[in-house]
């Protein structure tokens, strides 16, 4: 009785709302898994209440959060230091807490970039991004940091890719440029890896961004940050025309474990993770 330790090591989640983020299920069954006994908090903390979070976790020796809406960007304020990319992002999703001190990372392109990694190594590859918002500007700059040769950034809101292919080309030696998105596009000769990084086929597997699927060739690499359903139409699509697809789900899954190697040092099961969200998401393999 006397060597029994009743502590759980203690992570989780600032956002709101919060109720529909699965993250505490995956990685809870994962810390299960592995014997680890560590809690995952799923908290729903109000963008006034954002000081007084990061407060409370550091009191309560939390080795470490995510935060998601609203807090990307209002959370920076808080921490000591930053990684690399999250400075270049100027966006934390997940923050590590070492002897009091905060650090921000950005998992969401890191976690992109693992999915991708297992089925092409981007070094060197011309990329096409649709989108771009929080997720098209973490992946572009992961992306840019990780070799690949040229960015072609592509969004309704032209400024906003602007935005990207400017940050990348500053601060990656990665080339990036700008494609206007009025109505369909057209994937050019040459693309090695297209990815749909707008928010287009989220909860509506009939959901397509506009572009000439035609123009999809056998042999490029499809991808969708899209988790649920994870095989949207894009997909699809793209399979039945020869290409490599890669879900939304793997970069969930692979932020999971990439925080989780930040906070306790330690890799959790992919497998198990996958196989939660797929339970949750009613899909099968
Ligand atoms: P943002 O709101 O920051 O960006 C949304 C993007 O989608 C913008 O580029 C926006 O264009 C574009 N968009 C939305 N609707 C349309 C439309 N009808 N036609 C053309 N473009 C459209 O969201 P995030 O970047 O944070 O997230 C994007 C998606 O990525 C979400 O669905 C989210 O679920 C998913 N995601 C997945 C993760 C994962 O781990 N799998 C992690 C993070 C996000 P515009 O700028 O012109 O409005």
């Amino acid at each position: 009785m006397a060597d029994r330790n009743f502590r759980s090591i203690l992570t989780g989640s600032f956002s709101t709302p919060c109720g529909d983020n699965p993250t505490v299920a995956m990685i809870e069954a994962a810390y299960r898994h592995a014997g680890i006994d560590a809690r995952y908090i799923n908290c729903d903390v109000k963008a006034e209440n954002l000081a007084a979070a990061v407060a409370g976790a550091v009191a309560m020796e939390w080795v470490g959060f995510n935060c998601s809406l609203p807090h990307k960007v209002a959370v920076i304020k808080h921490l000591d230091e930053l990684a690399q990319s999250a400075r270049i992002i100027g966006a934390v999703n997940c923050v590590s807490i070492r002897d009091g001190r905060l650090i921000g990372n950005n998992t969401d392109g890191k976690g992109f970039l693992a999915s991708l990694q297992s089925v092409t190594d981007p070094a060197g590859k011309r990329v096409l991004v649709l989108g771009a918002g929080g997720a098209a500007r973490a992946i572009a700059v992961e992306l840019g940091l990780a070799g690949a040769k040229h960015l072609t950034v592509t969004n309704r809101d032209p400024d906003k890719a602007r935005t990207i292919a400017a940050l990348v080309a500053d601060n990656t030696p990665c080339g990036a440029e700008v494609m206007a998105w009025d109505g369909e596009i057209s994937v050019a000769e040459g693309t090695d890896i297209v990815i749909n990084a707008t928010s287009i086929g989220l909860g509506d597997a009939q959901a397509l961004p506009p572009i000439r699927l035609e123009t999809l060739r056998r042999g490029m690499v499809v991808a969708d940050v899209i988790p649920n359903p994870p095989m949207t139409h894009l997909l699809r699509k793209a399979g039945a025309q020869g290409c490599t697809v890669l879900d939304g789900l793997g970069m969930l899954v692979n932020q999971g474990v990439i925080g989780v190697e930040l906070w306790l040092g330690r890799k959790l099961d992919s497998g198990v993770m996958q196989r939660t969200l797929q339970e949750i998401f009613g899909v099968s393999d």
